[in-house]
């Protein structure tokens, strides 16, 4: 069995961002389905994506693998 010696390193980015779906507001604008012109009055709704919080935590995780190089491969 080959004994092959192998580096990972793992990092974690943590960040909080305004939620881009509805801007910061943490609620959006429904208009009923169907309504392709927007002629009815739109509803007010939390927001999906930050359910209200107008922010977003986005976590990036970076993972380094480190290997030997072979000229074969
Ligand atoms: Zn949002």
């Amino acid at each position: 069995m080959e004994r092959r010696e192998q580096k990972i390193f793992q990092r974690q980015n943590r960040s909080v961002e305004v939620c881009g779906k509805c801007g910061g507001e943490g609620k959006i604008l429904v208009w009923p389905e169907g309504d392709l012109w927007k002629q009815e009055e739109p509803t007010l709704e939390v927001c999906p994506l930050c359910e209200g919080s107008g922010l977003l935590r986005k976590t990036v995780t970076i993972t380094t693998d480190l290997s030997p190089f072979r000229r074969e491969e």
